[in-house]
């Protein structure tokens, strides 16, 4: 199993720490020549959804990652990766993939309490330790969505069909659950082909 890491900006090389611990293969997307090899997955990191967003246009990434994930592709988005994914913001014109039906709130925690720690109940997980940072929550989800995750009250755990979108970082704690799990999905992903 091979799982693809957006390189462009933010938080990849954490990601990918997880996955080699957890003894999974993966690679960095950084540029179209990337995706020519195969892979059963791909990690959305955190970082600044706006400059991913340009990025991925520029770099000529978007359409064909845009694609991937319409067909079926499992994605993890974590963060500016669940920006990323998200239909709807609404705090924010733009809409990236927009594969999720949700909409999210950018910097949703305001300046104040932009990062915080805390531990938290994740749907068919189970208690993960969630380092926020300056994240975005969910304040809507649309048909077929399931909520995974809340933290007083507010969404911060989705997933729909092959996609996740949390707006916390597992890839900064020590805790390898989520990448665990995101591996069980796109293990079946593979195999159902
Ligand atoms: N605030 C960032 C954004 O809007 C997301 C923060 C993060 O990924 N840690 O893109």
């Amino acid at each position: 199993m091979r799982i693809a890491v957006l390189a462009v900006q933010g938080a990849f090389a954490e990601h990918e720490n997880m996955l080699s611990l957890l003894g999974a293969d993966c690679f960095e997307i950084r540029k179209k020549k990337d995706l020519e090899q195969d892979f059963d997955g791909l990690i959305l990191p955190g970082g600044e959804s706006t400059v991913m967003g340009k990025l991925l246009q520029e770099l000529d990434l978007f359409h064909p990652l845009h694609e991937k994930i319409k067909q079926g592709l499992p994605v993890l988005g974590t963060c500016a990766g669940l920006i990323l994914l998200a239909e709807n913001l609404s705090n924010d014109e733009n809409v990236y993939f927009g594969t999720l039906p949700v909409t999210v709130r950018r910097n949703a925690y305001g300046r104040q309490l932009s990062s915080f720690y805390t531990e938290g109940e994740v749907t068919g997980i189970g208690t993960v330790p969630m380092a926020f940072i300056r994240a975005p929550f969910v304040e809507r989800t649309g048909e077929g969505t399931e909520i995974v995750a809340r933290v007083d009250g507010n969404i911060v755990g989705v997933k729909y069909q092959n996609q996740i979108g949390i707006s916390f970082h597992p890839e900064v704690t020590a805790c390898t659950k989520i990448h665990e799990y995101f591996l069980g999905i796109c293990r079946s992903f593979k195999e159902n082909i």
